[in-house]
Parts: structure tokens; sequence; C-alpha cells
């Protein structure tokens, strides 16, 4: 799938659209969900123009990918989830029912979780 330059994370990292920031570097930005569905549901983007996973782990470059990596474990220290504990989700393609097509990590705590899985 080629990357929408409109979807609506890149129009957040443009300034477009708000966003309630958590966390920003060089190369990534974390701000909660607009639709929580734990108490603290924050997503982790990274600045570049990826689609997903697929996407980011294939073509970013060494840098991007550790930043990003170490950028998932700081925000979730950050947010006080470390001991409580916490979840973190990637959807890519159809199975997944992925929404926005620019990469992003869900990291979700605040309580407790819940099996991994709808059953089918
Ligand atoms: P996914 O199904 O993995 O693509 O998840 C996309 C997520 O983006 C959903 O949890 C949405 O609630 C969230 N989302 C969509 N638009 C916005 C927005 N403007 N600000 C924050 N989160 C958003």
């Amino acid at each position: 799938m080629a990357y929408d330059p409109n979807n609506v994370f890149a129009r957040i990292l443009r300034g477009e659209i708000p966003c309630k920031k958590v966390y920003e570097d060089d190369h990534v930005l974390a701000f909660h969900d607009i639709n929580p569905q734990a108490p603290i549901h924050v997503l982790v983007i990274p600045k570049g123009a990826y689609v997903s996973l697929e996407d980011f782990s294939a073509k970013a470059p060494a840098e991007e990918r550790a930043a990003f990596l170490a950028a998932v474990g700081h925000v979730a220290r950050t947010l006080g989830l470390v001991k409580s504990g916490y979840r973190i989700l990637a959807n890519h393609g159809p199975d997944s029912s992925q929404e926005v097509p620019h990469f992003h990590v869900h990291i979700f705590g605040g309580r407790r979780l819940g099996r991994m899985l709808e059953r089918a």
C-alpha cells in the first residue's frame, strides 16, 4: 500500500490537527488516542512516512527504528505503567482492522486488560 500523506496522523505531524502530546523527539511523536479503549491509551508514531510495522521494519533506517523502540519504553515509563503493567499493539493490514495507514503502536494501561485477542 502506498503511503497516503493526507492520513490523520500525517496531518497531526504537520500541525494541521491538534493532539494531546505526551512525548516528542526528532523521530517520534506520542499522543493520547482520541477514542481511548483503556484508562490510558497512547499512540506512538514515527515522524517518517511508513504505512505500518511491515513498511517501517523493512525500510526505516536503524537510527529511526532504535529511536522508536526507545520511545515506546520511555513513554510507558513516563505514564507510570511499569509497575502495574501495560500492553502494546500494532495493527497491519485488513485482518487487523488497521484504520490509520501511518505506523503506530498503541500503549494500553490503567486497568486489567483481559485476554490478548477477541475470540473468533
Ligand atoms: P488502528 O486501528 O490501529 O489504525 O488505530 C487507529 C487509532 O487512531 C484508533 O484507536 C483511533 O481512535 C485513533 N485516532 C484516530 N484519529 C485520531 C486523532 N485525531 N487523534 C488521536 N487518535 C486518533
